[in-house]
């Protein structure tokens, strides 16, 4: 047996971390997997090759993050291993050792946010953006794709990338209204300087591969296509699956195999996923099989009945219904954007974020510069009940003299008797600045 694409697969269970041993997200979640690829003698496969993990580095997650206190205090060593398998098959992708590749790795990352005062969603630090940003800073990649298929809304992913024009994300996910974390609603576009680089699709509880294919012909691939990217990230959650017992889809491994093999990502990063013996063994070898080009066709769960998992006419409609109205929505932005450029020079926005995993909240004011020359500087002042208080100030890559000056003006004036923390994350620099009370 050959591959038809050479696809390189990080295994990272790590072993030693859960939020407690009877936790959903726990490592079991690719112990059963690992034995079944060992078991199908998947690692046979000529053009399939196993990566080991290697550890991200405070700067990897300094492109993205701002952690409070600190990255020492916020992150733990299986974080960084989980990051830094994504970083290995960037690594492998780029320098042409594979065509695309797999990271199978926990703890998961798309619930992360720009600010990190804690865990939310099982998720600290969000790998992909990790490995996302290192793609950029290592290899010079600008336009990026990300597509998230886990079942709940990346929200932490469309914090990060909610003002970056040159990050298209999309999440598909069970209607927010029915699921954690509670958001990912169509009219959520993308900030200012960004609109239409986020794209939302909430699916009604129900919905089965038909759905899910629909929407990916209809709304993705078209999308995608518009954007063009250099490269296709997926966020490979797994907890659509029909047997998942925190969610209430009916997606099995022979949708999400054939929903790979449609979208061909050339990275995808395993997100969530709970039904531990019963799905994530066969999604995982149906997404290996699709993304490596080979027939999938055998891969079913033991207890597979199409019929019985079969969406019922009520959700097609529903979804049909939300594909039109996000198209829509599309037709509105070059309006919406003449609207800010003519505005004021800075649009504002409040919010209050939970943090599920440690239970306490945040609230946010994030402040974003209207540009014309580029992404715009972004400064976030947020406070938890965790007890800090931070100021986060971030010059986009690219970002242009006028952004920047503002920037450093904010971080110099920014007072350590009103903030815990001050940081300054420079992407034009690379630099990281810390101003501690
Ligand atoms: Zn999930
Ligand atoms: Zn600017």
């Amino acid at each position: 047996m050959n591959a038809s694409r050479r696809t390189g697969l990080v295994f990272f269970p790590a072993f030693d971390w859960a939020i407690s041993p009877d936790h959903p997200e726990r490592e079991e979640r690719l112990l059963y997997t690992q034995d079944q690829v060992f078991e199908e003698g998947i690692m046979d496969i000529e053009g399939l090759t196993e990566l080991k993990p290697r550890l991200a580095s405070p700067d990897d997650v300094q492109r993205v993050h701002f952690c409070v206190p600190d990255i020492e205090h916020s992150v733990t060593e299986s974080h960084l291993i989980s990051a830094g398998g994504c970083l290995v098959v960037a690594d492998a992708l780029m320098k042409g050792e594979v065509d695309c590749g797999f990271a199978l790795v926990r703890p998961p990352g798309h619930h992360a946010m720009k600010v990190v005062h804690g865990s939310r969603g099982f998720c600290t630090i969000n790998v992909e953006a990790v490995m996302v940003e290192y793609l950029r800073h290592q290899y010079g990649v600008d336009r990026i794709a990300i597509v998230d298929t886990d079942c709940h809304h990346g929200d932490g992913t469309q914090d990060i990338y909610w003002h970056d024009p040159n990050t298209l994300f999309i999440s598909l996910h069970q209607d927010g209204r029915t699921l954690y974390p509670g958001s990912g609603f169509p009219e959520e576009m993308g900030g200012p300087n960004a609109l239409g680089t986020t794209v939302n699709v909430p699916l009604p509880p129900g919905t089965s591969a038909e759905g899910f294919l629909y929407v990916l012909e209809r709304i993705v691939l078209p999308v995608i296509e518009e954007f063009e990217p250099e490269l296709i990230v997926n966020s490979a959650g797994q907890d659509n699956h029909y047997s998942d017992p925190i969610t209430n889809m009916n997606f099995s491994a022979q949708g999400y195999a054939a929903l790979t093999e449609r979208l061909q990502p050339h990275i995808a990063v395993l997100e969530g996923g709970y039904s531990i013996e019963g799905a994530l063994p066969y999604v995982n070898v149906g997404i290996i099989l699709a993304l490596a080009g080979m027939d999938y066709s055998r891969v079913r769960e033991p207890d597979y009945d199409p019929d019985r998992i079969k969406q019922s006419e009520m959700v097609t409609a529903a979804i049909r219904q939300t594909c039109d109205q996000i198209l829509e929505l599309r037709k509105s932005l070059p309006a919406k954007r003449e609207k800010y450029v003519k505005g004021s020079q800075y649009v504002e926005r409040t919010r209050k974020i939970f943090y599920d995993t440690d239970g306490f909240f945040e609230g946010q004011k994030e402040t974003v510069r209207i540009c014309q020359e580029c992404a715009g500087l972004v400064s976030i002042d947020s406070w938890a009940d965790s007890g800090r208080r931070i100021l986060a100030v971030h010059v986009p890559r690219g970002g242009c003299e006028v952004c920047r000056a503002t920037a450093n003006r904010w971080f110099d004036n920014a007072s350590t008797r009103r903030f815990d923390l001050v940081c300054l994350q420079d992407r034009v620099a690379g630099t990281y600045q810390v101003k501690r009370a």
